[in-house]
């Protein structure tokens, strides 16, 4: 069994989506499909619930009328006869009466998230349907039945897997199974989702609960590059990465893929191949168990980081001071990056504020403390980086006179990570490609 995703760009278009199920059912044997919403859809959403969220009905209005219309024209490109017109204007007419109630009623976070649900929902009834209009046998497979998420927020493998296998078997006779990207149930058995870009995550999941030989995801770039191309130029694919790198780039900001996808991926060690769709020649990345020893692969930033500075002389180094720190942070269900200690402080960062604001007041109980914004991680991954011989002397020489924060080094042999202000972001990830990727 293969598990297939497909990104927003990748069925961006009519022609995209008529793309895509040529793709598909050219790919032998039984795949689950998953599909994110068409690009820009969710984003719609979103501005669609913030205006309601803001009282602002005639701007939500005027989003909806507007995404109705996106639709009604996708799918007269969409299908051929007008059998499968009169379907497309039903699957609008149904979500979009949906969407209406949601924005007349009390807006609230349940009627928020129920809103972000229908971009998935709306892509894959369109691709079921134009495969049946092209006569490829294939079923839905709604996610809302099976994909779901516990207290924490985390994902439940073990159910979703109790739930997938049978429905599975019970479709035997059908080779393509579609399913949504991105939604779930909450504990509540709520519509929730897996947070922005979570169509990935859901493809892992469902590769790790069917134990598939292989999770694909579809996008619009020929696969995981060493740098972040939006902000560097000369930046190139990698062929093929180990799941702990792989882990650490997605952590870390390589937007290409959902921090968290490799996860399930790697605890069944099923390789996930990232592809492009627009170039499906193109071999892509693998990401799996082997990759070359001692080479920096790749680089990548994650934004909006906050650092925090207790200062304490004369307990920092007693015993037991760093668990009564980092058991503030658990208590308020903050996770921290990153770490480094000094006799007279220790500095950690986090990536969540929610809690910011209890956190230093109950940190301020051991020294003082000093917080700040708008920091970036930087993060250099390769496979036994450490082993490398140079590879500090290297990193600092690219980066000349860049001031960097924090450093961590030693933690995993995978991986340096290195703390710099935001606005130095675009210049060091381009000085690091020079010094690490291009310099000969
Ligand atoms: P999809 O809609 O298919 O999920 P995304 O936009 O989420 O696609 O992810 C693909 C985008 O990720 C690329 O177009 C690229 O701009 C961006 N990206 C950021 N960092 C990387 C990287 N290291 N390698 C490849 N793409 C990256
Ligand atoms: N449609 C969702 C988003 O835009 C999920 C995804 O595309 O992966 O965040
Ligand atoms: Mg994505």
């Amino acid at each position: 069994m293969l598990v297939i995703k497909f990104g927003g760009t990748s069925v961006g278009t009519p022609e995209r989506m008529m793309k895509v199920a040529t793709l598909v059912s050219a790919i032998e044997g039984r795949k689950i499909v998953v599909l994110s919403a068409v690009s820009g859809t969710t984003n719609t959403l979103v501005e669609i619930s913030n205006a309601l969220m803001a009282d602002e009905q005639d701007q939500a209005s005027q989003l909806i009328d507007n995404l109705e219309k996106f639709y009604n024209n996708f799918s007269k490109n969409l299908f051929k006869t007008s059998t499968y017109h009169t379907l497309g204007e039903e699957i609008i007419s149904r979500h979009f009466s949906l969407i209406r109630l949601l924005a007349a009623g009390k807006f609230d976070e349940r009627s928020r998230r129920e809103m972000l649900a229908q971009g998935e929902l709306l892509s894959t009834e369109f691709f079921h349907a134009y495969l049946n209009e092209r006569d490829v046998k294939s079923r839905m497979l709604p996610a809302l039945h099976f994909m779901s998420i516990d207290e924490d927020n985390e994902p439940e493998l073990e159910k979703i897997s109790e739930r997938l296998r049978p429905l599975i078997k019970s479709l035997e006779k059908y080779e393509i199974l579609i399913t949504q990207g991105y939604i779930c149930r909450n504990h509540k058995n709520e519509i929730d989702n897996l947070k922005r870009g979570g169509s990935d995550y859901t493809a892992s999941l469902i590769g790790a609960a069917v134990r598939a030989d292989e999770i694909q995801i579809w996008t619009d770039i020929d696969g995981m590059h060493n740098n972040d191309p939006r902000i560097v130029k000369n930046t190139f694919p990698i062929a093929a990465l180990t799941f702990d790198e792989a882990s650490e780039l997605a952590y870390f900001g390589a937007k290409i893929l959902h921090p968290s996808t490799i996860v399930p991926a790697q605890k069944y060690s099923i390789p996930v191949r990232l592809k492009n769709t627009m170039d499906e020649a193109a071999p892509g990345t693998i990401i799996s168990d082997s990759s070359e020893k001692g080479k920096i692969k790749a680089i990548a930033a994650k934004d909006q980081i906050t650092a925090i500075k207790i200062k304490s002389s004369r307990m920092l180094l007693a015993y037991g001071f760093l668990r009564r720190i980092f058991e503030v942070f658990e208590k308020h269900h903050t996770s921290i990056d990153m770490i480094s200690t000094s006799e007279v402080a220790v500095s950690v960062t986090i990536d969540d504020n929610r809690a910011l604001h209890e956190i230093s007041e109950e940190l301020m109980k051991f020294g003082t403390i000093e917080i700040d914004h708008n920091q970036t991680i930087i993060c250099i991954v390769g496979n036994k980086l450490a082993d490398k011989e140079g590879v500090l002397k290297l990193i600092f020489n690219s980066l000349g006179t860049i001031p960097v924060r924090m450093v961590s080094f030693g933690g995993s042999k995978n991986n340096i990570s290195l703390l710099i202000e935001t606005p130095q972001k675009e210049k060091a990830l381009n000085l690091l490609n020079e010094g690490l990727f291009e310099a000969k």
